[in-house]
């Protein structure tokens, strides 16, 4: 199997606990349909110049290096970006490579088009999504994007019964967004069928003074004051 070759702007090693259960390797795809405007990997948007291209098979022959630990911890690889779910033939391609042994995780932002989304659900173990905030507004003037599409992967994720393997990740982002949106935003959630959650706080280090002209240094989670 040979495939398509992807853009990757990084490959990270030895993870625990961050991305997906047990030892995991993030595989970082280039290219991404939003624009927030305190992207935490600007890398991914843009031209991309410069990153290593891989076809499925090279993704596998760098990743199996960790087999060992995938298998002893239940770990396995997490494909985030970037947008992983731009590239659905390519993570199906790969978990042909590597079985059923492996996790595969991806960290999404479900903003795609729901076939993408159904060809995903048969071979990912867990879905990280980043939801942003649930209200449309909101959601729009932080990405540049309507959250249509978002709702209804949600909705399909929840008719193929997959729910409870997915982790929701909450963002409080100042300047955008509330204590009251964010409460909002989970009681949508818990309606639909989600429970698991993830909240934290955008900690925006540099004087962005509104350009979005962020860079990964500038942006951090910061989970202390979020439970
Ligand atoms: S979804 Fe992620 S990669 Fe895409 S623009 Fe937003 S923060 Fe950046």
């Amino acid at each position: 199997m040979n495939g398509q070759k992807v853009k990757m702007i990084g490959i990270i090693r030895h993870r625990l606990s961050t991305d997906g259960d047990g030892v995991t390797t993030l595989a970082a795809f280039h290219g991404c349909p939003l624009r927030c405007r305190h992207c935490l990997n600007p890398q991914s948007l843009g031209g991309g110049d410069g990153f290593r291209e891989y076809t499925p098979d090279e993704l596998y022959a760098e990743t199996s290096i960790d087999n060992l630990y995938f298998l002893a911890t239940h770990g396995g690889v997490t494909f985030g970006g970037g947008e992983p779910c731009l590239y659905p033939k390519f993570i199906c391609d790969f978990r042909k490579l590597c079985g059923p042994a492996w996790r595969i995780n991806i960290e999404t932002s479900l903003n795609v088009p729901g076939e993408w989304v159904k060809t995903l659900i048969p071979v990912v173990d867990t879905f990280i999504i980043d939801i942003k905030d649930m209200n449309p507004g909101i959601y729009q003037s932080y990405t540049g994007q309507a959250n249509d599409l978002v709702a209804a992967n949600l909705r399909l994720i929840v008719g193929a019964g997959r729910q409870g393997d997915c982790i929701v990740r909450i963002p409080l982002i100042p300047g955008y967004n509330n204590d009251a949106d964010r409460a909002a935003s989970r009681s949508a959630l818990e309606e639909l069928g989600f429970s698991r959650f993830d909240l934290f706080t955008y900690k925006i280090k540099s004087n962005d003074h509104g350009t979005g002209k962020t860079n990964m240094q500038d942006t951090e989670r910061d989970s202390s004051a979020d439970s």
